[in-house]
Parts: C-alpha cells; sequence; structure tokens
C-alpha cells in the first residue's frame, strides 16, 4: 500500500508550539517515508523524553516512548531481535547528548544499523529553558545566568571519532533538504545520524531560524569529499559558536559530513540476530482477549 504524508498522522494534533522546528521535523521525515515507499509494518520508532518525544503522540507508526536519554537501548534490542524491521531513533539534544551520551558513542563505535535524529535545539525546551549539552559557550539561560561556561558537546565530531558510517547535519529551515538528508540516512546500511539544528522559538532566543538562514550552506552544493573522516572532523570543528559568532565568522554547513557504505554493522557480526526470534501472528491481530486478561 502506497501511503501519503498525512497517512501517518494521529488523530492527536501536534501540540509543540507554533514555529516550532520540531513541525518541520516532523513534516519531512513523513515526506522521506512517503518517498521511500515504507509500509507502517516495515519500521519502528524510539523517542526519548523531551519536547520531541511527544511526537510519539503524533505519529501513527509503531514505537515506543522510553525514559530519558534511553531511546537507544531499546531501539537496538529491537533491531537486534528483528533483523526484518528498519528502526528510526528520535531523541533531543539534552536527552541523547546528556543521559544518553553513553549509548549515542557506543551504539557509533557498534556501527548499529539504525538512524538516529537528534532535535537539536541546544536548549531544554520540554524543562523551561535551562542550559543543554549543545547550548552556545557564554549563553545566559534560566539555569546559567551568568552564561554557560562549558564549550558545547560536538554531535558532529563525536559520531566521526567514534566510528558512526553515516553522518550528516540538517536545518529545520529547509524541509526539502532535510527530508533528502533523512532519504539517504534511512537507506544507509549502519549507523546514520542526523543532527538537526531545530530552532526552539520559545526558549532559545538566540539560535533562531534567522540565526541560522544567515549561516548555514550546504556540502552538497560544494565539491564536499564525503569518503574523508579526517576532513570531515576539522569542518566538525569550524561551527563551535558562541556570543560573539557573526554570521560572516561563524558558517554552519548543512549536508552529509561523512557516508562510508559497507562498514560491517553489529548485527552482521552477531549471527543470532541474523534469523527472527519470533513468528509472525496473523493480521489483522485480535488482541481483545488478551486485553480482557489484563
Ligand atoms: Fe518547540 Fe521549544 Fe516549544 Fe518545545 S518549548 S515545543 S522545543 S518551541
Amino acid at each position: 500500500m502506497g501511503y501519503e504524508v498525512k497517512d501517518f498522522n494521529t488523530a492527536n494534533r501536534p501540540t509543540w508550539c507554533p514555529g516550532c522546528g520540531n513541525h518541520a521535523m516532523f513534516e519531512a521525515l513523513k515526506r522521506a517515508l512517503v518517498e521511500l515507499g515504507w509500509s507502517k509494518e516495515e519500521f519502528a520508532m524510539f523517542w526519548g523524553i523531551g519536547c520531541h518525544g511527544n511526537g510519539s503522540d503524533f505519529h501513527d507508526v509503531q514505537g515506543f516512548h522510553a525514559l530519558h536519554g534511553r531511546s537507544l537501548p531499546p531501539a537496538i534490542a529491537y533491531r537486534l531481535t528483528r533483523p526484518d524491521q528498519r528502526v528510526i531513533v528520535e531523541m533531543g539534544d539534552g536527552d541523547g547528548y546528556g543521559l544518553g551520551l553513553g549509548h549515542f558513542v557506543h551504539a557509533c563505535r557498534r556501527n548499529d544499523d539504525l538512524t538516529v535524529i537528534a532535535h537539536n535545539n541546544q536548549i531544554y525546551g520540554l524543562t523551561t529553558g535551562q542550559a543543554s549539552p549543545t547550548t552556545d559557550h557564554l549563553m545566559k539561560t534560566v539555569s546559567t545566568p551568568s552564561g554557560v561556561l562549558e564549550q558545547p558537546i560536538n554531535p558532529i565530531g563525536l559520531a566521526l571519532a567514534e566510528g558512526a558510517s553515516f553522518i550528516a547535519r540538517g536545518f529545520a529551515g529547509d524541509i526539502p533538504h532535510l527530508t533528502q538528508l533523512y532519504v539517504q540516512a534511512l537507506t544507509h546500511k549502519g549507523f546514520a545520524l542526523v543532527d538537526v539544528f531545530q530552532p526552539c522559538v520559545t526558549w532559545n532566543k538566540l539560535n533562531t531560524f534567522g540565526w541560522f538562514r544567515e549561516r548555514v550552506y550546504k556540502l552538497d552544493e560544494m565539491d564536499w569529499d564525503t569518503s574523508d573522516r579526517s576532513k570531515a572532523f576539522d569542518l566538525s570543528l569550524t561551527t563551535f559558536h558562541d556570543l560573539t559568532c557573526t554570521p560572516e565568522s561563524c558558517r554552519v554547513p548543512i549536508g552529509v559530513f561523512y557516508c562510508e557504505e559497507g562498514q560491517p554493522t553489529y548485527e552482521e557480526a552477531t549471527p543470532a540476530s541474523q534469523e527472527p526470534g519470533f513468528v509472525h501472528a496473523e493480521k489483522p491481530r485480535d488482541v481483545s482477549e488478551l486485553m480482557m486478561r489484563l
């Protein structure tokens, strides 16, 4: 069955703030799924905690809303036991690069076969504006009234250093471009990261859509070599920014930083995971008797 974008909506209307970058990311993912022609039964989604995690109510897909920072462990377990399934993980910057950072690093180095989409708004939006691991250096937030002292986490550099095989950055202000990044990530075999600058219009008054529009440029419009991990790492270091970052001094590349096909995945090296540890139930599944017992 061919799906349309609207078929991936539940009856729940998104509750994200008007103008939030999450709306654009939701739209881009649905467009990518339609373009790929994926049926709802061939993939599953996993969310962590944060504004992005509310998306579990809005996507009409099979999925699981995990604890804070813990979207990756159940996703990895699911992928290991369901070799017939593709897996999409959505996480926030506070969620995935904070509490969940250890899971992220180890998934990169295992080259787990899944796609991770990071909603990187550089702030804790759901909990009303505290500094997150990717908040700009010196930015004042409700939890850092004198400014953030630490340097922000570099998700692209981290994924490159730890062995992920597809690493890209998107911007929620460009849905067609983001859609194509998703299509590439979703069809990549191995660990694919799409870190998306997703402005939080309510709590981050610095890194706005306008701020990014003045700074982003597309790697795919340049002669960028996506096979050079060292060069990609150097590029990832150029985009740290702070309050003095002008459009001229701080240019933000978006697109595919690095892609390596054919790198062994953890699943391929785990023979037990090659065979499904389940038997398909007959469809449609009638779970009413089970529910009565519960
Ligand atoms: Fe989006 Fe920020 Fe509102 Fe959360 S608080 S829904 S991230 S704009």
